[in-house]
């Protein structure tokens, strides 16, 4: 990332510190996106056995994700993760897992970047959404576990691989599984901001499964 990048990236946070946070859709002023705007925001349903909260095609959810990967806006997150927060308690406690976990934390792995693309955009903003569900959760039930996964290899663009057969060619090997024992036996939740054919979490499931979780949930912001 470029100094004046980073410079910008940081003005921008003070800006949004000073300034009043407006909904970005209604406008009004409050929260990044406003309770009502929220509850109105497209669900989507789950494919590939992902759990996915929101669709990508929402004009509110594009610019939201625009903000979190390209501005490392935190603010435009805190909203989205509480539903994503609610959303996986509840998908727990139906199939009562929470119950087997017997008071273990689930363990939150976020979809690494490699050191370039990390190095280039500054901040992993899967690791952001963590770390707001975390906050949201006030460690309660999920603990981050960043160092899980590393991504060894720099893959191109995932935009640029057109089809799911070539995405997985193109990340095969491009994981790697560190600390084990932080996630064997426990329930651990693999998440991303976007998946788009679920080629990167199926590559991150199959390294994760090494270390004998009792239970991966996939879940991503936004299909
Ligand atoms: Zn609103």
């Amino acid at each position: 990332m470029q100094l004046i990048d980073r410079l910008s990236t940081y003005l921008n946070s003070l800006l949004n510190l000073i300034l009043p946070q407006r909904c970005l859709s209604c406008k009004k002023i409050g929260e990044s996106i406003c309770e009502g705007c929220l509850l109105q925001l497209p669900k989507e349903s789950s494919p590939y056995g992902i759990t996915t909260i929101f669709s990508y095609s929402d004009p509110v959810i594009r610019k939201a994700i625009w903000l979190l990967k390209y501005k490392g806006g935190t603010a435009v997150v805190k909203p989205l993760a509480r539903v994503m927060h609610d959303r996986i308690l509840e998908e727990l406690s139906d199939t009562s897992e929470i119950m087997l976990n017997q008071g273990q934390k689930i363990v939150i792995v976020p979809v690494p970047l490699s050191k370039e693309r990390l190095k280039e955009r500054g901040f992993n903003q899967a690791e952001i959404i963590a770390r707001e569900i975390v906050i949201y959760d006030y460690g309660k039930s999920f603990v981050p576990e960043n160092s899980v996964l590393t991504k060894t290899k720099h893959t191109t663009s995932q935009v640029e691989t057109k089809n799911k057969t070539d995405r997985m060619r193109n990340l095969r090997g491009a994981f790697s599984l560190n600390h084990p024992e932080l996630i064997k036996d426990k329930i651990v939740i693999l998440l991303d901001d976007v998946t788009t054919t679920g080629a990167t979490m199926e590559e991150c499931t199959k390294v994760l499964k090494r270390a004998k979780p009792r239970k991966i949930i996939k879940l991503a912001l936004a299909h």
